[in-house]
């Protein structure tokens, strides 16, 4: 039920399905785009040859978008709503404290958090689509706050890259690995993680840009030294984690002892390339940094099957350093996304057939 997914209060985690158009690289290689969006929520796969080898050749989710849609229709039409509930969430949270005397059991549509995750192979468009998933969840909530001037709102934006199960802040120049701690009030914490409070659009995109050119295991050309050079091969290797933290607190009680101030987080999360969960791995340093990406990757795969099984049982959270840190915006109240992106060649079928498959068990 579509509507009942997208209406946002279903508990499911929602799945995207996005395809890039072939790059100029594949068109100059003759290379074949083999899938297509046939209506708004099936991909399909069109090879007269597979097509007899018994694979299935439908796959259908939440939404499907076409190599000609732009992000902002991914947006708009895909994560828009589950985004913005979180600030919503704390309107709703508002409205209701003023009215009960004791606000102690709040109802479950409370979304304490949401988040958007891109998973797919390298090169098959994670970081183009966050990128642009992320500028315009934040315009959004600059429209939300200034709509709301009876509201004072505080912005903070954090961001990390996990590499090797090494947690790293990517708006500081250290770079050992930051500690993962359970506080009792808080929850899970990243120990000293930079916090920057926001001041406004530009700023904001300042310190994302400041990410971007952080990301990747080490910026000194000295060290890129085991046989790979590209910073989009470096990055696929690792996972990067941009929070978003809206604190709110009503006006007229500023600075006084009966004012509270609720907070909610957005975490927008580019995952390493899905075939570091498949691909067998050569040895050395290679092996090691395929285990640990395996790790984090084996188990967001293994915690998100639960989830979308309605959380019976235990939930591995712990066993990796990626659901440690994502646990805050998975399960309990918080709103998942998930956005597969593929490459419509014919050359990748194995690896869109494996994101598809982890789409397909995340629904
Ligand atoms: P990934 O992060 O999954 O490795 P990228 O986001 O870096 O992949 O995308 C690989 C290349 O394809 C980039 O040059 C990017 O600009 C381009 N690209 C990705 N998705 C799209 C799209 N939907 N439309 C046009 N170009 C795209
Ligand atoms: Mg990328």
């Amino acid at each position: 039920n579509k509507s009942g997914k997208m209406g946002g209060r279903e508990e499911k985690i929602l799945v995207l399905v996005r395809l890039r158009p072939l790059s100029e690289k594949e068109l100059s290689n003759n290379e074949v785009a083999d899938w297509e969006c046939i209506n708004e929520s099936t991909v399909l796969y069109r090879n007269s040859l597979q097509e007899r080898s018994g694979l299935p050749t439908a796959y259908s989710y939440d939404r499907v978008f076409s190599g000609d849609c732009s992000t902002n229709q991914v947006y708009e039409e895909g994560t828009k709503e589950i985004a913005l509930s979180v600030v919503s969430g704390i309107n709703l949270m508002i409205f209701l404290s003023s009215r009960l005397a004791v606000c102690s059991n709040l109802p479950s549509l409370f979304f304490s958090s949401a988040s958007v995750f891109a998973y797919g192979q390298t090169s098959s468009g994670k970081t183009y689509t966050m990128r642009g998933i992320t500028e315009y969840t934040v315009a959004d909530i600059y429209d939300y706050i200034q709509r709301h001037e009876e509201r004072a709102f505080v912005l903070k934006f954090s961001a990390m890259e996990i590499y090797n199960e090494n947690v790293r802040d990517l708006l500081s120049s250290d770079i050992t690995s930051l500690r993962i701690l359970d506080d009792p009030e808080k929850g899970t914490i990243v120990e000293k993680l930079t916090e920057e409070t926001v001041t406004d659009w530009d700023h904001l995109k300042k310190l994302m840009s400041i990410c971007e050119g952080k990301i990747s295991v080490n910026d000194t050309t000295a060290q890129r030294k085991i046989g790979e050079t590209s910073l989009n091969e470096q990055s696929s290797r690792s996972h990067q984690i941009l929070k978003l933290t809206i604190e709110s607190s009503a006006r007229e009680f500023l600075g006084k002892e009966n004012s509270s101030t609720l907070s909610a987080s957005v975490f927008f999360v580019d995952l390493a390339g899905s075939e570091r969960a498949s691909q067998a791995m050569s040895a050395g340093t290679r092996l090691k940094e395929g285990c640990h990406i395996n790790r984090s990757l084996l188990t967001l795969g293994n915690v998100i099957r639960k989830l979308s099984k309605g959380r019976q049982g235990h939930i591995n959270y712990r066993d990796s350093k990626l659901t440690r840190i994502l646990q805050p915006c998975l399960g309990g109240n918080a709103r998942t996304t998930i956005i597969c992106t593929l490459s419509p060649a014919r050359s990748h079928v194995e690896q869109s057939r494996n994101t598809l498959l982890f789409a397909t068990c995340a629904k």
